[in-house]
Order: structure tokens, then C-alpha cells, then sequence
């Protein structure tokens, strides 16, 4: 069994959160910046085209990121943070460190990408 967090390292997760937040943030900024085409001509359109979309895409999964975020930010709030939302168990700390806003402790991530058939 993994211990609760304790307020420390509640904290140290916080600021990781935030800081991830942000480089998200940043990072979305700038592909939105890339979304904008500079030219007009035929060919440089497809290639920006395709540019685009995958900006896109990155700028979708970098929003889901931060919702994800969010909801973490939100949980430990109201003192839910840390805990598997499929199982109930306490996320061991150093699974926190490097995932800080996952919802699920390793054993039920682990399942469900199972099922899904994601890595
Ligand atoms: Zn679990």
C-alpha cells in the first residue's frame, strides 16, 4: 500500500503542475502563430496546409493536456488529488512526479490500455 501525500509533496506537484501548465500554454501560443500562412502562393499552400493540420493536432492534444491539468488543479483543491479515479487508491508519489496530472494509479492505467489497445 502507498501512503497519502503528504502537504509537501502535495506542493511539489502543485508547482509541477503549474509549470507544466504553462509551457503548454506557451507552446500552444506558438503554433498558433504557425497557423497563420505568410505567403500565397499555390504550392506553398498544400505544404502549409498539411503544416497546419498537424499543428493542429498538437495544439488539440496540448488542450487536453491541460484540461487534464485542471482537473488535477481542481482535485487537489477540494483534496481528491492523488487518488486512482477507477480504484480509489493512493497514487505512489514518484508516479505523481512524472505524471502529475494522471487520474489512475499505475495498475489501472495499465489495464485500461489494455483494453483500448493504447501504449
Ligand atoms: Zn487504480
Amino acid at each position: 500500500m502507498s501512503q497519502p501525500l503528504t502537504p509537501a509533496q502535495r506542493d511539489e506537484l502543485k508547482a509541477l503542475l503549474l509549470k507544466r501548465r504553462e509551457e503548454l500554454q506557451l507552446e500552444m501560443q506558438q503554433n498558433r502563430k504557425n497557423l497563420t500562412p505568410p505567403t500565397s502562393d499555390e504550392g506553398g499552400m498544400v505544404q502549409r496546409n498539411v503544416a497546419r493540420e498537424v499543428d493542429q493536432t498538437l495544439t488539440d492534444l496540448d488542450s487536453a493536456d491541460i484540461t487534464r491539468i485542471d482537473r488535477a488543479l481542481k482535485a487537489m483543491a477540494d483534496g481528491s488529488y492523488g487518488q486512482c479515479s477507477a480504484c480509489g487508491c493512493d497514487i505512489p508519489f514518484e508516479r505523481l512526479q512524472v505524471e502529475p496530472q494522471t487520474e489512475h494509479c499505475v495498475a489501472c492505467k495499465g489495464s485500461w490500455e489494455k483494453v483500448s489497445g493504447q501504449v
